[in-house]
């Protein structure tokens, strides 16, 4: 009879397992305000709760491999497809099988397999100077290269995942060989030595040390409603969409994949599936004026000004794991 009993008390004791509570794990390195305010209608939603651990991707890469199987990742979340691509090379994430996340996402903006799924889009866009540069004089990232253009082009370092994942991009458009004369070209073009961040291209472009930035759409949104100085530098350039008689402008995405040894597996697929819901793709993308990945989803309206474009379709995990080749391709052409 006791030991009835004591059967009945442990079921009882067993059950409130179930109702400790629901939670996934998400190491970051995008940090926009928008996004907490995602997780907290998730968390409304679902009443899972989300435990945030933020930090730039190499930092959080770094942690991943030190916690190895200890480590309490469900998801990592990171920006261009060169940084989901080393998270991959090291062996940190597992196929993700979704029907959601397969008709909401194109197939071109997921893995293959499934192991990260895209949830924004930037592209890399060139400016033009209003005032030295004509209306189609530059039409291409192949034009970029040629000898018109010597000493006005102004890019970021080779060190930026940006332009590494540009050149992978260049790699599979037209092979090793083409590609590395292409790094040549722009590094013989350069207005001066790579410094800065993207906004600080286009900013020396509309003070005229060149006559081309190269730029992330977003850099050049968030300027255009920025400071005063910031806005009076953006009137200055023109948005060129790269390849738009052929393949398209490169875009890359910000994207989210579940860890190999993921404790919450279940949670963090339904986070995912979650992130790709007109809502949350509306909100996630706004925060830094990206590209939703989700067809029909509404724009900010600083980026329907910018208007539509086509699209390069290469799936980023194609660019993302040229990374190394791109890296050594540039150092090759003397891209400091
Ligand atoms: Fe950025």
């Amino acid at each position: 009879m006791w030991k009835k009993l004591g059967a009945i008390v442990i079921a009882v004791f067993a059950i409130p397992g179930t109702l400790v509570a629901q939670e996934v794990n998400v190491y970051s390195a995008r940090h926009y305000d928008t996004d907490d305010t995602i997780y907290q209608k998730f968390t409304r939603a679902t009443g899972i709760k989300v435990n945030l651990i933020e930090g730039n991707s190499d930092a959080l890469l770094e942690r991943l491999k030190r916690e190895g199987k200890r480590s309490i990742a469900d998801v990592f979340m990171t920006v261009d497809a060169g940084r989901l691509y080393q998270a991959e090379k090291l062996g940190l994430f597992q196929p993700t099988k979704s029907k959601i996340l397969e008709s909401r996402i194109p197939a071109n903006l997921r893995h293959s397999k499934g192991l990260y799924f895209g949830l924004t889009k930037r592209a890399r866009i060139i400016l033009r100077s209003k005032d030295r540069v004509k209306a189609g004089e530059i039409t291409s990232y192949e034009d970029l290269a040629k000898p018109k253009w010597k000493g006005k082009v102004l890019i970021r370092s080779s060190t930026n995942v940006y332009n590494q994942s540009l050149v992978g991009s260049i790699i599979a458009a037209h092979g090793k060989e083409q590609a590395a004369q292409w790094c040549k070209g722009v590094v013989a073009n350069m207005a001066r030595k790579p410094q800065g961040g993207d906004r600080d291209q286009i900013k020396a472009v509309a003070a005229g040390e060149g006559d081309i930035a190269v730029a992330n759409s977003y850099y050049f949104a968030r300027m255009l409603n920025g400071t005063d100085e910031e806005k009076a530098a953006a009137a200055k350039v023109e948005v060129v969409f790269p390849n738009q008689s052929g393949r398209g402008t490169h875009v890359n995405i910000s994207g989210i994949g579940v860890i190999k040894t993921a404790p919450n597996r279940k949670n963090a697929i339904k986070l995912i599936e979650f992130l790709s819901s007109d809502e949350a793709q509306k909100v996630f993308a706004s925060g830094n004026n990206e590209y939703p990945v989700v067809r029909g989803v509404e724009l900010v309206p600083v980026l329907k000004k910018l208007g539509g474009f086509k699209e390069d379709v290469l799936n980023p995990a194609v660019f993302g794991s040229n990374n190394e080749k791109s890296i050594r391709m540039m150092d090759a052409a003397g891209w400091r």
